[in-house]
């Protein structure tokens, strides 16, 4: 109950992905007193996140799963009393493929998206030539990087392992996880871990040798160190919003913009009576295009950096078939497919195969990823194009007989794309949100694109929000 005869403090927090959930939440965590009033465009909570249910089959309409190497989603889970409600990789297939000369081959184990950690499965793979192997093995001689400052993915890759190695297993790997062009992506804000490996190592293969050796096989991502709501994203979606009071959630109610008053802040309604509203503070969770316009009348240089960041194209497209028409043994999570391939799909997961529930017994789910930096205009085909590439593709590479039993469509995911430089991007907006007491901006525009990382982002702007408070709060009683 809140006690004092002041009005309780109100926070606004706009957008209803999982980024402005987290913030609310991590809001009425802290201080049960504050009146939250979460703002969402649409008609339903989640943003990005939705998972369909169809003939029997769970269609993840976006991300699938999220790593429990870093704590903020498995620790959030945790405290909501859901962790109960996640569910393991299936033991059986923690690795990945790869598509060379058209053929899917085995991801070397032990190669972890930039770096092998095993000799003989890199000595025996048919992905690289004798020269590129021979190329990768020169990475232990390569002398450190001198220049400070970032660099792309590729240059990096290229420099310490050769093309073939970037080519063949990093390009595509990389473009799974970010549906981006690694010769644009910043290796500071996508993967600082293996320029630190550099720095300290001399070698990211000498690093990888140092690391506790698992005992788990595996390739591509590390399969193990990721879970899924068993019934599917949604599922954690309603389980954080049902920890909030049902009336600080409003939908179907996009803000226009944002303006500072003498007290606080005021946020323009559209689809609302009321055309305004007064909040003491703000929490902004939209992706960058839709923050930098909210936010583009009261600081036009912070709405310029959000407007720069490039997002990245690319549709998902889920069939299904019955086992017996493929003739691939799906012993895998999934397929990524380099570029040089020329091929029209980016990768393929094996959804059905990586977790348990996703198809009805006899039946597979895979979900095909078109589109991306590197093929930016196949993204926007029509419905029928791109269940036709999807298929053609999958018959192709695994070869399938027959049409899909069921076909779904998730259209145009926009994925934020770290270029080179975004460090230094996210300390100038940083320095300039200074400028705007009680306003604080999250979301995975800025440090992570990762579930975990943009619930501790949401989680962070609550925290800031409620530091800077207590620490105005009046320590005696006015007279
Ligand atoms: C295809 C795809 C696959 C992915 N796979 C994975 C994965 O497997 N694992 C993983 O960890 N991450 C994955 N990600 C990344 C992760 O899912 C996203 O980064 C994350 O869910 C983004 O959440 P968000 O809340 O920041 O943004 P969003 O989900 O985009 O939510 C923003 C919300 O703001 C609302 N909004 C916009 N404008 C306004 C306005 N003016 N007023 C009010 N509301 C507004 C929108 O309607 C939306 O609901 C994937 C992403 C994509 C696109």
């Amino acid at each position: 109950m809140h006690e004092s005869n002041t009005p309780p403090r109100r926070v606004a927090v706009i957008g209803g992905g999982i980024t402005g959930l987290a913030a609310a939440h991590r809001l009425v965590e802290l201080a049960p007193s504050v009146q939250v009033t979460l703002f969402e465009a649409s008609d339903r909570l989640g943003g990005v996140l939705r998972t369909e249910r169809r003939d029997g089959f769970l269609v993840e309409t976006a991300a699938d799963n999220f790593i429990t190497t870093v704590p903020w989603a498995i620790d959030l889970c945790r405290r909501i009393g859901f962790e109960d409600q996640l569910i393991p990789t299936n033991s059986g297939y923690r690795h990945a493929f790869v598509v060379r000369r058209g053929k899917l081959h085995h991801i070397p184990d032990g190669f972890v998206v930039m770096a092998p950690s095993k000799v003989w499965p890199i000595v025996t793979t048919p992905i690289l030539s004798p020269l590129g192997k021979l190329r990768m093995a020169g990475e232990l001689l390569m002398p450190r990087r001198r220049q400070a400052g970032d660099e792309s993915l590729a240059a990096f890759i290229r420099r310490r392992f050769g093309r073939e190695t970037y080519e063949r297993l990093v390009q595509p790997l990389v473009g799974g996880i970010y549906t981006g062009d690694p010769s644009r992506l910043s290796l500071q804000s996508t993967m600082p871990r293996f320029a630190e490996m550099e720095q300290q190592h001399g070698s990211l293969i000498r690093a990888m040798y140092k690391q506790p050796k698992r005992k788990e096989q595996g390739s591509g991502a590390r399969y193990s160190m990721f879970v899924a709501p068993r019934d599917g994203m949604s599922s954690l979606v309603s389980a954080i919003a049902a920890r909030l009071p049902a009336e600080s959630i409003r939908l179907n109610t996009p803000i226009r913009q944002l303006q500072r008053t003498e007290r606080g802040w005021s946020l323009s309604l559209l689809n609302s009576p009321e055309r305004a509203a007064e909040f003491d503070e703000v929490i902004v969770t939209t992706p960058a295009k839709p923050t930098s316009r909210l936010i583009a009348t009261m600081d036009e240089e912070l709405a310029g950096e959000l407007d720069e960041i490039h997002h990245a194209r690319c549709s998902i497209v889920s069939l299904a078939y019955t086992r017996d028409q493929i003739a691939h043994p799906l012993d895998g999570f999934g397929v990524v497919v380099p570029a040089i391939e020329r091929r029209r799909i980016l990768s393929a997961s094996f959804s059905s195969v990586k977790y348990p529930g996703r198809a009805p017994e006899g039946s597979v789910l895979i979900r095909v990823f078109i589109g991306g930096d590197c093929q930016p205009d196949l993204a926007d085909r029509s419905d029928e194009e791109l269940l036709q590439i999807a298929h053609e593709e999958l018959q192709q590479l695994l070869g399938i007989r027959g049409e899909p039993t069921m076909q779904f469509i998730s259209w145009r995911a926009k994925m934020p794309q770290y270029f080179v430089g975004h460090t230094e991007k996210v300390s100038r907006m940083r320095s300039l949100l200074e400028r705007h007491q009680g306003l604080e901006l999250a979301g995975n525009a800025h440090d992570g694109v990762g579930i975990p990382n943009c619930i501790h982002s949401g989680e962070q702007a609550a925290e800031r929000l409620m530091l800077t408070a207590a620490r105005e709060a009046p320590q005696t009683n006015p007279v």
